[in-house]
């Protein structure tokens, strides 16, 4: 056995790693917590490099086999420059350059990439976008992301931070939002926001979005009103989207996207009615297939197809 790759998904909440075989296959996984390492980043590194090794250690898998890591981060990234530029929600990393420190260490190529691109990596030639040369990929949780593939190639924008649907201004006047601008996306869609609406029809702060789905499978009005606007403002911010992109496909992951039975019958509709029609016509919308595996897997994926410049 040999050519694996260390896929590295490191998230404000958790650190989780995965050695993935040829195939794609997860040939042994484990996390850590992040918050304990948080006070500073060398804190954090070690953290992660005592991780890799017991991981290899406990799956008696020798770190000879490894050929590459792949570390995703949710934040900027400088794939190009091996440089983390800034992570909102894990402080103190400010231009870190995390290519050259885990190459020193693991005395293997390394590659960074922003957390979402990683996902839509790992969907692309693994999960819900095999096959397709174009392709949206977002995930809806506490944040918003998004990722694209275009013309067979991850799009990364100039400054590599391309993709930011959550941040896309659907109203002139909305809510200000933590990336300075106001009226994003994000704002009507993002958990606590959906939280907060649970919580106004409900009358209850302790109700999840699970409860909501158990209720709206027994039929309840006020859960299947719930998805259904939730359903019509996710469908709004795609509409642009498709008539911009002219996308074949998009996959929609996270944790909100489990309730896709309530959600994608409307999001559709919603595009149908007001996406221009030779997009609308084209556009599939599916449900993400590989869940917490697919910034893993995203690794692989990264290391396959190097860092190219657009042709
Ligand atoms: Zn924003």
């Amino acid at each position: 056995m040999k050519n694996l790759v260390l896929g590295i998904d490191v998230g404000g909440t958790n650190v989780k790693l995965g050695i993935v075989d040829a195939k794609g296959k997860i040939l042994a996984r484990s996390a850590m917590p992040t918050k304990p390492y948080n006070r500073n980043k060398t804190l954090l590194i070690k953290a992660i490099f005592t991780q890799v090794r017991a991981l290899f250690n406990n799956s008696k898998i020798s770190l000879k086999q490894l050929t590459g890591i792949g570390i995703g981060l949710p934040g900027a990234v400088d794939p190009f420059k091996g440089l983390v530029i800034f992570l909102p929600n894990i402080p103190g990393w400010k231009n870190v350059p995390l290519r050259a420190i885990f190459e020193k260490e693991f005395r293997v190529p390394v590659l960074l990439e922003n957390d979402v691109n990683m996902i839509t990596l790992g969907e692309w030639k693994y999960g819900a976008g095999k096959g397709k040369n174009d392709l949206l990929c977002m995930t809806l949780g506490t944040g918003v992301g998004g990722g694209l593939i275009l013309d067979g190639q991850l799009y990364r924008g100039a400054s590599f931070v391309a993709g930011e649907i959550g941040h896309m201004p659907i109203n002139e006047n909305g809510p200000h939002c933590n990336c300075g601008g106001w009226g994003c996306f994000e704002q009507s869609v993002g958990n606590r926001q959906l939280l907060e609406k649970i919580s106004r029809i409900f009358g209850s702060t302790t109700l999840t979005i699970p409860d909501v789905h158990s209720l709206a499978l027994k039929g309840d009005q006020k859960a299947l009103k719930f998805f259904k606007e939730t359903a019509t403002h996710i469908g709004n911010g795609l509409v642009g989207v498709v008539n911009l992109l002219n996308p074949p496909l998009i996959i929609i992951g996270g944790g909100v996207s489990n309730n896709h039975r309530f959600l994608f019958p409307t999001i559709n509709q919603v595009i149908q009615k007001r996406a221009m029609k030779v997009q609308a016509k084209l556009v599939k919308i599916v449900h993400a297939k590989l869940g917490d595996d697919a910034g893993i897997l995203g690794a692989r994926v990264l290391l396959a197809e190097g860092l190219k410049k657009r042709s």
